[in-house]
C-alpha cells in the first residue's frame, strides 16, 4: 500500500498550440506546467488533469509520452518522477431541477478517446473545458463505463453547477444509483455532507477545481492506495482497496458561497441557517448559501464534533504573512507545499519564518485557523492573529 497526496481536480488554461481550453483559466496553466508546479512546488504524488478530452490537450499529453517525460503506468495513469497522472475530464448535464457538473476518469488516452467518440454527437465544443452535454445522464454513465471510467459529481454543494446545490435533495430521485464517489467542493466539509445520510456510503474527494497554477492543491486528499496508478484509485472509489485518510479543505467558512448572499442588500447574511431570502429586506433574489442550502436539504444533524478525516487549511501564500519573499524563502528551505503544511518540525519553521509565521503555519496544520466568513462569490478572511 502506498500513501499520497492526491488533487484530482486541475483545469488546463490553454493547449501548447496557444488553444483556450478553459475560457477562465491562467493561460499559464498548461500541461509541462501543470506537471512540474504539482510535484516540485505543491509536492503532491497524484493529480486528476481534468479537460483531457481536449483535443489539444490529448496532443500535449501524447507529445510528453513521446518524448519519455510521462510515462504510461501498467495499471493505467501516467508517471513523471513521482507523479502519477490520472486523465479526467468534466461535463455539465442536465439532472432534475437543474444541471451539475460531473467529472469521470480514465486509465488511458486510448479510453479516453473512445469515449469522446462515444458521446460525440451530443457536446459542440470538444477543446473547451466542463462544456454541456445534450444526453442522459444513463447515456453519460454508459460511455464512462463502457471505456473503464470512474465516474462522480463535482463540487456537489455549490450553487453553481452542484448536484446537492441545485439538482436535488437526494442523489437517489435524480440517478440511476448512487455514485461511487463525489466531491465536496470548497464552502462544504465532510461533516456537512454527513448530515446527508445517503452520502455514508459515498467516498468524499475535497480538490482544488484549480484555475490557476497557485491554486493547485487549495484543496486536496491523502489517500491509501493500493497502488500510485489508475486502477488504484478506481479500487479505492469501489472499495475494494486503499481509502481516504483525510481531506486537508479550505474551512467552509472561507469559500466564497458559504451563506446566502442578498443581490439588494449586497451583503451576506446573518442569521442561523437555513436563510433562504435575505432577513433584512425579505428578497428573494439571493446566491443561495451552501451552508443555507445543505441545511435545508438535510435530513440528519451536522455533526458539531469535529472530524478527524477532514483537516482545515489555507493555502500558505493566503496566510498572512507570507508574501511572495516569505513563500519563496520557504520553499527554497524546506522543498515543497507538503513539506511545510505536514513535515517541517516547530523550530526550523520558526528559524526560517519567525516565531509568527510559524504559529500560524501550526494552526493551519491542525486545522485551527479562525476566519471571517464568505459569501456571494467573495472569499472569507483569516482573522490575523499577527496585528
Ligand atoms: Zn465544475
Ligand atoms: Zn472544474
Amino acid at each position: 500500500m502506498v500513501n499520497l497526496y492526491a488533487d484530482l481536480h486541475i483545469h488546463i488554461g490553454q493547449s501548447l498550440d496557444g488553444k483556450a481550453v478553459k475560457i477562465t483559466a491562467a493561460k499559464s496553466l498548461n500541461l509541462p506546467n501543470v506537471l512540474e508546479v504539482s510535484r516540485q512546488i505543491k509536492g503532491l504524488g497524484m493529480i486528476g488533469v481534468i479537460d483531457a478530452q481536449s483535443p489539444g490537450v490529448r496532443k500535449d499529453f501524447r507529445q510528453m509520452i513521446q518524448v519519455g517525460i510521462l510515462r504510461p503506468l501498467e495499471g493505467g495513469g501516467y508517471g513523471a518522477e513521482g507523479l502519477t497522472v490520472i486523465l479526467g475530464t468534466e461535463i455539465e448535464l442536465s439532472v432534475g431541477t437543474g444541471a451539475a457538473h460531473f467529472l469521470a476518469y480514465f486509465p488511458t488516452l486510448n479510453h479516453i478517446e473512445g469515449y469522446v467518440e462515444k458521446i460525440h454527437p451530443f457536446l459542440k465544443n470538444w477543446q473547451l473545458s466542463s462544456q454541456k452535454g445534450h444526453l442522459s445522464i444513463e447515456q453519460w454513465l454508459a460511455a464512462v463505463a463502457e471505456n473503464e471510467g470512474i465516474w462522480l459529481p463535482a463540487h456537489a454543494f455549490t450553487p453553481h453547477k452542484g448536484i446537492y446545490g441545485n439538482c436535488c435533495k437526494s442523489l437517489l430521485d435524480i440517478l440511476p444509483g448512487l455514485p461511487p464517489a463525489l466531491e465536496i467542493g470548497l464552502s462544504a466539509d465532510r461533516q456537512m455532507a454527513k448530515s446527508i445520510s445517503e452520502l455514508n456510503k459515498v467516498v468524499l474527494f475535497s480538490n482544488s477545481d484549480a484555475h490557476s497554477l497557485p491554486k493547485i492543491g487549495r484543496e486536496y486528499n491523502l489517500l491509501n492506495l493500493s497502488e500510485a496508478s489508475f486502477q488504484g484509485l478506481k479500487k479505492l472509489v469501489y472499495r475494494t482497496s486503499g481509502e481516504v485518510l483525510v481531506n486537508y479543505g479550505l474551512p467552509p467558512k472561507y469559500g466564497k458561497y458559504h451563506r446566502t448572499y442578498c443581490l439588494v442588500c449586497e451583503r451576506i447574511v446573518d442569521g442561523e441557517p437555513p436563510l433562504l431570502s435575505c432577513p433584512s429586506c425579505g428578497n428573494p433574489r439571493v446566491v443561495t448559501g451552501v451552508l443555507d442550502r445543505l441545511v435545508s436539504i438535510a435530513d440528519a444533524e451536522i455533526p458539531n464534533t469535529p472530524d478527524p478525516r477532514y483537516i482545515y487549511q489555507i493555502p500558505l501564500q493566503e496566510l498572512p504573512g507570507i508574501g511572495p519573499k516569505m513563500y519563496g524563502r520557504l520553499l527554497e528551505h524546506f522543498g515543497t507545499e507538503m513539506n511545510v503544511l505536514h513535515q517541517v518540525p516547530e523550530r526550523n519553521l520558526v528559524q526560517v519564518a519567525g516565531e509568527k509565521v510559524a504559529q500560524l503555519i501550526l494552526l493551519s496544520r491542525q486545522g485551527k485557523l479562525d476566519v471571517q466568513p464568505g459569501g456571494g462569490g467573495v472569499f472569507g478572511k483569516v482573522v490575523d492573529i499577527l496585528s
